[in-house]
Order: C-alpha cells, then structure tokens, then sequence
C-alpha cells in the first residue's frame, strides 16, 4: 500500500466533507479501493451525517416548541402585568382629577408594581429577562418612593431614588455585565463596566444628596468621597490588571489602603476642626492613633508586597532554570 491506514484515517472526514485537495482526494481514494479497514472507517463515518441530521430535527422540534412556550409566557405576562397597572392608572387619574394630591390608596397600588415586575416581566420579554426584570424593578421601586414623597410632601425623593440606584446597581451590575448579551459586547471590559456604573451611580447620590443637604456638605463629601473612589479603582486596576501574585497584590492593595485612609482621615479631620472652630466646639482629636493603624497597615503592605515579588521573581527563575 502507498500510504499508511493512520494518515488515510486522518484524511477521512475532510474527504468526507469534499474540503480536501485533489492530491488528497486521490490517494484517499486510492487506499480505499485497496483497504477493507479504511473502507470500514469510511462507512462508518458516512452514516454518522444521517445521526447528524437527526438531532438537528430534534433541535428544530425543541426550537419550535420553546417558541410556543415563550409566545403564551409573553401573553400571561402581559395579562398579569395589566391586572396590576390598570388600577394603579385610575387610581392615578382619580386622584389627579380630586385636586387633592396622591391618596393613601394609590400608594398601597403603587407598592404592587414591585412584585409585578418581578413576576410578569421575566413572562413577558423573551430576550434579555435578567436585565429587563431588574430595570424595571427598580424603576417601580423609585416610583413608589416618588408616590410616598409626593403624598408625603417631603423632600427627600432624590436622596432616596438615587440611593436605592446606586444600591440596587452595587447588587445587579456584576450579573447584567455576566449575561448575554451584554457579557457578547463587553467581552474584557466587564470589570470595568461594573466599576464605572458603580462610580457613576455613586456620584448621582452624592450629588443629590448634596443638593438636598442645607450644611456646608461638598468640601467635606469631596474630601472623604474622592479618596474612597481613587482608592477602589485602584485596587480594582491591581487586582485585575497587575502581572503579580497575589501576595503581592495583597501587599498593594493593603499600602494602598493605609496611605489613602491617612490622607483622606487627615482632610476629613482639617474640615471637622475648621467647622468646629468656626462653631466655637471644642474637638477631641483622635487622630495620632488613627493615624498609627494606617501608618501600620501601610508598612505591613509594604513587606507583604516585598515579599510577593520576591517570591514571584524566585519561582521565575527556577521555572527558568528547570526549561533549561
Ligand atoms: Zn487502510
């Protein structure tokens, strides 16, 4: 024989499938009219296609059943989702129309938008369930709490919504970003689009709580938020982004957090005095040993981080020196 079995077995399925080069084709011919073992394999191989097909028909019949069942998931939803929002709509309007502001009553109606959106959205959209469901829950959360402000005639909505925002997107960012088909387009950067909406969402509470707060509030927020969010972003850029061990990133996160809470302790202590003062308080200043827990965190950071990269230095070597 001019070939061996094993090289003609390898050929097999790209003959097959006619994706093979006429050279190719030949020789795979060749051996078969001469080989019963290869024919055997080829046979075998042919018949495979008909399994092939088969489950591709049993996909079809599952693909077209779950449209079926997605399409009356759709209506249930839909119907479940009206039972619920038409009272709550002319409840609305008869309150509008009385003159008198919100009721009691709609506000009750308005707290059954939460669980219908847990219940009817994930029915009703077909794509996307996870991110659609926890939109539209916290929407209907900050819907209620607008109900409640107005009835309420406080003034407190925007400090609320946008805390529930940030709370709520502190919980659900990390799986919206892990899910399709967000997690398609992100692909590398999920990290770091949970770490933006995080930051984003944390500045719209901050600002509306600046906003609605009557104290001299930004220099002080400033102070101690600014520091904060350098401080998470950066342990995030060592975590995700830096080529060590972890040892040493323990090392870096830990001296980063101990000059960090020095710096913004001290700033968030200048502004508590300079306000004291200016309110003729006097203030007990804890500071030295505040102080001393940081300066401690940072120089155990430090040697752990030594250590770290010493380690991984040492490992590369003797990874080196065992190739060789
Ligand atoms: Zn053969």
């Amino acid at each position: 024989m001019k070939y061996e079995c094993d090289l003609i077995e390898d050929l097999l399925p790209l003959y097959k499938d006619g994706i093979c080069s006429d050279t190719s084709k030949t020789a795979v011919e060749e051996h078969l009219a001469e080989c019963e073992k290869c024919r055997d394999i080829y046979e075998k191989l042919k018949d495979e296609t008909v399994d092939e097909l088969m489950i591709r028909e049993k996909e079809d019949v599952i693909g077209s059943q779950s449209k079926f069942f997605k399409r009356k998931s759709a209506l249930a939803g839909s119907i479940i989702a009206a039972i619920f929002a038409l009272p709550i709509l002319i409840c609305l309007i008869v309150d509008l129309a009385g003159g008198n502001g919100l009721g009691w009553f709609f506000i009750v109606l308005a707290a059954m938008l939460i669980p219908t959106t847990l219940i009817a959205v994930p029915l009703m959209v077909p794509e996307n369930k996870m991110f659609t469901t926890m939109t539209s829950f916290t929407l209907s959360i900050i819907i209620l709490l607008g109900a409640i402000c107005l009835y309420t005639r406080g003034n407190w909505f925007f400090i609320a919504a946008s805390s529930v925002l940030f709370g709520l997107t502190v919980c659900f960012a990390p799986f919206i970003a892990c899910r399709r088909p967000l997690a398609g387009y992100l692909k590398n950067y999920k990290g770091l689009t949970v770490m933006g909406a995080y930051t984003v969402t944390f500045c719209i509470m901050m600002i509306c709580i600046g906003i609605s707060a009557n104290a001299p509030f930004w220099p002080l927020a400033f102070a101690i938020c600014a520091p904060l969010i350098a401080m998470v972003w950066i342990i995030f850029a060592i975590i995700r982004y830096l080529p060590v061990n972890g040892l040493a990133k323990t090392g870096l996160i830990m001296t980063v957090i101990g000059i960090i809470s020095f710096a913004g302790n001290k700033a968030a202590e200048y502004f508590t005095l300079k306000s004291a003062t200016a309110a003729g308080v006097t203030v007990i200043s804890r500071s030295s040993l505040n102080s001393a827990i940081y300066v401690a965190t940072m120089a155990i950071g430090v040697i752990l981080s030594v250590i770290g990269i010493a380690v991984g230095r040492i490992k590369k070597e003797t990874d080196k020196g065992e190739e060789k």
